[in-house]
């Protein structure tokens, strides 16, 4: 196994930010995992663990030792207490799109509505990836994770994992101390369509479909998703940038009174405000900070067009944030880690 010294980040974050790491390795196999946690110990060093690199901002050069996650492997088993349901368990380092695209070819449903989301299997958990109503605490039956305190690995149930809206126990509490391995999901053999997102019911309509296969939803994701945004290996960005604020019933209303568009759905005790609406209305759709931007067709998201650093891209954040809060009273949460913290 190399350890290679001063390694180009380049390729290995999203953004696209020139970062390099003081030693970066790859691992194939939990043996190999093991060495390399045997190395940074002997050799006093940080461990960054990343998978695709797609939810992060590195906004300098990682002292210590990033491990690029690429345990692979897919099984799938039938469930024995039910005859509708398989059990499919990928490696952590498996593409995440490609994993989902698998389970449709073996007609376990569950996942189609969320193709096409960058990244891998072990960073999915990290922050309950969703996208078009679906969340993986929906479809998650357990995890394994390398415990880095006690160099055993272990097991999480899905409640174990303390899942929130875009958040867990990994990207909290326990941030850092366990590194995932594989996580198994519990599919369905017949399809249950999630299509409450209007541009999905509204599409489906349009083309006279009524009950749409997973694979013509994983396809119709795919199409909706190229079209609004960026490709990665195009435009460097993380995603959504900021995540959607839940407000109070009385705070929305007074939002609502004087913004009558305003886009809002139900969430608990209060709603969920779009918080790319609110920066669109704010006029930042497009605005150019430097290589800085906010992309010209969803303003969630923050886009590096070649030269930006991730302070850069910080600057303009919370350049929008300073306005969403003075304009709305809303203070919007950054989606991404930041490395080093
Ligand atoms: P990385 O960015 O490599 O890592 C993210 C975090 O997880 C880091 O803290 C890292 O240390 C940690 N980590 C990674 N792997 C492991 C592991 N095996 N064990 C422990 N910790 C680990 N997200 C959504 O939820 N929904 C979307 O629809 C969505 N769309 C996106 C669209 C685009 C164009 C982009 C660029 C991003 C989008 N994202 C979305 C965000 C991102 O794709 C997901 O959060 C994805 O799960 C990140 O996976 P990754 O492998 O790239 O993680
Ligand atoms: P969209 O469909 O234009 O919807 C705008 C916002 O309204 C979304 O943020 C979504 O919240 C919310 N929304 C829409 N219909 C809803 C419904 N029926 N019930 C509850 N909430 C609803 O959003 P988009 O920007 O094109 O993204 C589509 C999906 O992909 C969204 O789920 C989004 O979260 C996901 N996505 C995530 C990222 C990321 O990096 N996290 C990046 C791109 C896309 P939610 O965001 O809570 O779903």
């Amino acid at each position: 196994m190399e350890f290679f010294e001063n390694y180009s980040l380049k390729s290995s974050n999203s953004f696209g930010f020139e970062v390099s790491a003081e030693f970066c390795c790859s691992v194939t196999s939990l043996n190999e995992l093991r060495e390399a946690l045997a190395f940074a110990e002997s050799q006093n060093l940080d461990v960054l663990v990343l998978g695709g690199g797609s939810n992060l901002i590195l906004v300098g050069d990682i002292a210590g030792l990033v491990i690029l996650n690429r345990l692979s492997g897919i099984e799938v088993e039938a469930d024995l207490s039910d005859a509708g349901k398989v059990r499919v368990t990928g490696a952590a380092g498996e593409n995440w799109h490609e994993f989902v695209r698998h389970t449709i070819q073996y007609g376990a449903y569950g996942l189609e509505n969320l193709s096409l989301i960058p990244g891998t299997v072990g960073a999915a958990p990290m922050q309950n990836i969703g996208a078009y109503g679906v969340e993986i605490k929906d479809r998650m039956v357990s995890l394994k994770a390398l415990d880095r305190v006690t160099g055993k690995v272990c097991e999480f149930s899905t409640e174990a994992c303390e899942f929130g809206y875009r958040d867990s126990v990994f990207k909290q509490r326990d941030a850092g101390r366990y590194i995932i391995t594989e996580v198994c999901f519990l599919l369905s053999r017949e399809i249950n369509p999630v299509l409450d997102y209007a541009g999905l019911r509204d599409r489906f309509k349009a083309q006279g479909i009524a009950e749409p296969t997973a694979l013509q939803i994983s396809d119709l994701i795919c199409e909706i998703r190229q079209s609004k945004l960026p490709d990665p290996l195009e435009i460097g960005n993380a995603g959504s940038f900021f995540k959607n604020p839940v407000v109070s019933i009385a705070k929305r209303q007074s939002i609502l009174d004087s913004n009558p568009g305003l886009v809002s759905f139900p969430e608990g005790e209060g709603y969920k405000l779009a918080a790319g609406w609110l920066i669109d209305q704010l006029g930042w759709k497009g605005r150019r900070q430097g290589d800085a931007a906010v992309y010209d067709k969803q303003a969630l998201v923050l886009v590096n067009h070649g030269a930006a650093t991730g302070e850069d891209i910080l600057r303009l954040a919370r350049a929008i944030q300073d306005d969403v809060l003075n304009h709305f009273n809303v203070a919007l949460e950054i989606e991404p880690r930041t490395f080093p913290e």
